[in-house]
């Protein structure tokens, strides 16, 4: 097994043994690529949504948020296309007995080739001292030959999507010589297509008109407010809306523990714009969204950009930010120049103008769209599995430690009497009531100093204040940081400042 896969093995175990997530229902065996948040868990990924939400909305004085019902009117989903659209195209090996995504596969294959382009641009950029990337990609026949191939099979992909035909996509399997991963065999079966949407009934009786869906995205929760937000706010073009929330999706192939779920977390900003301008934003929130991720400081590479070849009907320009998950680069957040086709669909479908009345040039107008979505499981998942670490330290011994970013660790302070008494814990607890209006905070008076900085080690706790003898004398105590594992003795009145320097979002906040 390579380490990757054993690290990625450590991070659900560890999830699971210190109380960041669950399997649902798991006394009835669980339910298939549904996940629950425990104590820790849900700590942290609150404070991953309100780094979001604060780094969108609290530090853009032109964007507001709001909170959309996930219910909706059926009416909805026909004019975003989902009704119609939003639909996987699955293939089953008849071997392994395994469902696929057609897309994906093919999306794997050309992966593959584009690896092969990278390696020689790694080796010949080694070789020779002058290396023009641009020139070399152009002219070296080997990569001319992958780029052609990347190219043909793309330009027939999206040919076979947009004509809907789904025989041509098998074709495009079988020509490629593409295997099962399981069974290692090209016995495909047909390619289908299959709606993610879940519907339900509204109300008792169940007929058609009754059918309304769970939200797919929460982005047309927005869209159907524009006007709403657009007028009761005064706002002026251009501006955003966010919103954070849940969405479902009948994932067919739902694998790699929380990366695909059925039920999972979104975090869009709709960016409305004056037509012809949409490029400028787009630019401006691609760059904007890769600094916030590389703020958390789990390390510029591990982040890089993938253009979209085909584009969505709806967009005229689109990307991924893609994130070297353990299992590899992978997608972690969409950035989508969506023209004005949200809006200009609403209006058909509603019937109600959707447009922006300029007061200066007295001209209205549909604005485009500029949408940032990112999905909160994706980014918990990626920032678990890059804190969770095993070190060696000094004393020979192995400790696991979650290098969170301070301001995001679930338990910010735990707060550890020596021994259970001669007033130790009466002074350990006007700590934690100091702090606790501000901080998760955590009091522990078992086990033995060492195992307790462990425990708070293993679930991310960047300070530890030790209370001994010392602390009753002169009122003073140790702090411990996490990472450094170093001690320093701090008088009690300066407990409130340093803790602020160390581990408020502020902080973090301002280092966008
Ligand atoms: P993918 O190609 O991986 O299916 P997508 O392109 O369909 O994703 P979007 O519709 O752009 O995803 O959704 C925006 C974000 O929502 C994604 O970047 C991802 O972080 C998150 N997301 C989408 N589907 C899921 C899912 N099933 N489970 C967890 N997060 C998801």
């Amino acid at each position: 097994m390579s380490n990757a896969e054993d690290h990625f093995k450590n991070v659900i175990s560890h999830s699971k043994e210190y109380g960041f997530i669950f399997q649902s229902s798991e006394i009835y065996d669980g339910l298939s690529a549904v996940y629950d948040y425990g104590q820790n868990g849900a700590e942290l990924k609150k404070n991953l949504r309100d780094y979001w939400w604060k780094a969108m909305v609290q530090l853009h004085d032109n964007i507001v948020g709001i909170d959309a019902a996930i219910f909706m009117h059926p009416t909805t989903w026909k004019a975003s296309g989902h009704v119609d659209a939003f639909n996987d195209p699955l293939i089953d090996n008849k071997d392994s007995k395994k469902r696929y995504r057609a897309d994906v596969l093919i999306e794997e294959h050309v992966a593959k080739i584009e690896d092969k382009i990278r390696k020689e641009v790694e080796k010949a950029a080694k070789r020779f001292e002058n290396f023009d990337q641009k020139l070399f990609l152009q002219t070296n026949p080997r990569v001319v030959e992958y780029a052609e191939k990347i190219n043909s099979i793309n330009s027939r992909f999206k040919k076979a999507m947009e004509d809907g035909n789904l025989d041509e996509v098998k074709q495009i399997i079988l020509d490629l010589e593409i295997v099962c991963p399981i069974s290692g065999t090209r016995n495909w079966t047909d390619v289908r297509q299959f709606n993610l949407m879940f519907a339900t009934q509204l109300g008792s009786v169940s007929d058609e008109s009754s059918t309304i869906y769970l939200r797919p995205e929460t982005a047309q929760g927005i869209f159907v407010n524009f006007l709403n937000v657009q007028k009761t706010g005064r706002m002026k073009i251009p501006f955003g809306i966010a919103q954070t929330g849940k969405a479902f999706r009948n994932e067919i192939v739902a694998r790699q523990f929380i990366f695909r779920m059925r039920e999972f977390e979104q975090m869009e900003m709709q960016y409305f714009v004056k037509p012809g301008t949409e490029m400028e934003s787009y630019e401006y929130w691609k760059n904007a969204r890769m600094r916030w991720h590389q703020s958390l400081g789990f390390g510029e590479n591990r982040y890089r950009f993938h253009n979209h070849l085909k584009l969505a009907h709806y967009a005229n320009a689109a990307c991924d930010i893609e994130f070297e998950f353990p299992f590899g680069f992978k997608e972690l957040e969409g950035i989508h120049s969506r023209t004005d086709f949200d809006l200009k669909n609403h209006e058909e479908f509603s019937g109600k103008k959707l447009r922006f009345f300029d007061p200066e040039t007295k001209e209205s107008y549909i604005p485009y769209v500029v949408e940032t979505s990112v999905g909160l499981d994706r980014l918990f998942l990626a920032t678990l599995a890059t804190a969770l670490k095993t070190e060696k330290i000094e004393d020979g011994s192995e400790r696991t430690v979650l290098n969170l970013p301070h301001a995001l660790a679930p338990v910010k302070v735990a707060v550890l009497p020596l021994v259970n008494k001669d007033g130790l814990p009466e002074l350990a607890q006007k700590i934690v009531d100091e702090l606790k209006f501000d901080y998760q905070v955590q009091c522990e008076e078992k086990d033995t100093i060492g195992k307790r900085y462990r425990r708070q080690d293993a679930i991310g706790t960047p300070l530890c204040i030790t209370i001994d003898h010392q602390a009753i004398e002169d009122g003073t105590v140790t702090i411990r940081e996490r990472d450094s594992m170093t001690q320093e003795r701090v008088p009690l009145n300066a407990i409130k400042k340093i803790v602020d320097e160390r581990v408020s979002l502020s902080s973090l906040l301002k280092k966008l």
